[in-house]
């Protein structure tokens, strides 16, 4: 068979690629994103429940209107804002699915995409699959500020769509009330969409407010925001997200969304809508991850491993350079393998490979998994 592959450059995807050799290795795993820990119960038992009362059939289409409706008092509840539960909410598999049907639900060949890099990396495939061009701007470190000067210049009457993610993974970083601003300066009078990746929102920091563009009338129009239950309740295995935008890009995306997965498990999104009706528990992650977030990073102080700010998310970037001229990629496969602590290479989510001996470690662990590490990490 002869054809031409659309993603000649993807091979092993770096999280699993960690993660499998954290297994082979029988390392502590703070490579990929995902919890040690379990649901809540009660979260676990409605499913249960759920599964004995006539879910085994399809869901609609767009999601079960019961967890529409508690998406869209959720949305009330953080940001304010009202959204329509039937024609601005959609619920598919995962972020990743929506971020991939909002990316090949608007853009043709030859549009450009702005993605922001280190970056998480699902956009860059998606754009490459419908034969978009991806316009790769580079956050600066070590904050990973975004210079708004810098990225206007990757605007050209072609851009299609700015790809955003706050708090970015793998950074932390968070965009601010005058990113937001500037965004929308940007964007105004043009008819370039935002998609806003929003996974870690409930990961925010030392007093920080999360900003999405939900909560700003002029972007809010042209945005499609995406969100994880798997992030938000511990389950990323369940692969439950959803995506807020107005009723046109709403329209549009669940035409995708229809054709490819076509609904999410029936039994597991009414769970969650029984599971939000009683319990607002979410709103304590902040509290959550910044003590374990503290925790590590006090455990880590003794190492020569050197933190950088990280004032969102699950992950916090540490510079090894103290420690080895390695690149980052050989360095994680040591560190598997002589140490027994995996990490994630932040090259790999640079297209260029960008090798500034930066690696991320997931601190949605227990406490106990978080001070053995350290403690591995001492013997650099
Ligand atoms: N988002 C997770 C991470 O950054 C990984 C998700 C995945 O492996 N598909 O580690």
């Amino acid at each position: 068979m002869q054809f031409k592959s659309k993603l000649p450059y993807i091979h092993s995807h770096i999280f699993s690629y960690m993660s499998g050799l954290a297994n082979q290795y029988n390392a502590i795993n703070l490579s990929q994103g995902f919890p040690n820990f379990e649901p809540d119960a009660v979260l676990k038992n409605l499913v249960a429940k759920c599964l004995s009362e006539n879910t085994s059939q399809y869901a609609p289409m767009p999601g079960l209107p019961l967890l529409r409706e508690e998406i869209a008092r959720k949305i009330q509840c953080c940001f304010n804002v009202a959204v329509d539960p039937d024609t601005e909410v959609t619920i598919g598999c995962g972020a990743t699915e929506m971020i991939f049907d909002t990316i090949t639900a608007f853009i043709w060949p030859g549009d450009e995409v702005i993605i922001i890099e280190p970056g998480y990396d699902c956009y860059r495939p998606a754009i490459d699959v419908v034969g978009g061009v991806p316009v790769v701007y580079k956050m600066k470190a070590p904050d990973f500020s975004i210079d708004w000067q810098e990225l206007a210049a990757c605007i050209t009457p072609k851009t299609r769509m700015i790809c955003i993610s706050t708090p970015n993974n793998p950074t932390g970083a968070l965009m601010s009330r005058e990113d937001m601003q500037e965004l929308a300066r940007l964007t105004a009078g043009t008819n370039i969409i935002i998609l806003s990746d929003e996974v870690y929102e409930h990961m925010v920091f030392d007093g920080a407010v999360h900003e999405s563009p939900l909560k700003y009338p002029e972007l809010r129009e042209r945005t499609v925001a995406v969100y994880s239950f798997g992030k938000t309740l511990h389950i990323t295995g369940w692969r439950i997200g959803y995506a807020v935008a107005p009723p046109l890009l709403t329209a549009e995306l669940r035409k995708v969304h229809q054709n490819s997965v076509f609904s999410t498990p029936h039994p597991l999104q009414k769970a969650i809508a029984l599971y939000l009706s009683e319990s607002d528990e979410y709103l304590n992650l902040n509290t959550l991850y910044q003590q374990k977030r503290d925790l590590f990073r006090q455990a880590m102080a003794t190492t020569k491993f050197k933190p950088l700010s990280c004032p969102g998310s699950y992950f916090q970037l540490y510079d090894y350079s103290a420690i080895s001229d390695e690149g980052d990629l050989a360095f994680c496969e040591r560190l598997v393998k002589e140490y027994g602590v995996a990490a994630i290479p932040v090259s790999r989510l640079y297209t260029d490979h960008q090798d500034d001996r930066l690696i991320r470690f997931c601190f949605a662990k227990t406490d106990d998994v978080l001070l053995a590490a350290a403690k591995r990490l001492e013997l650099l």
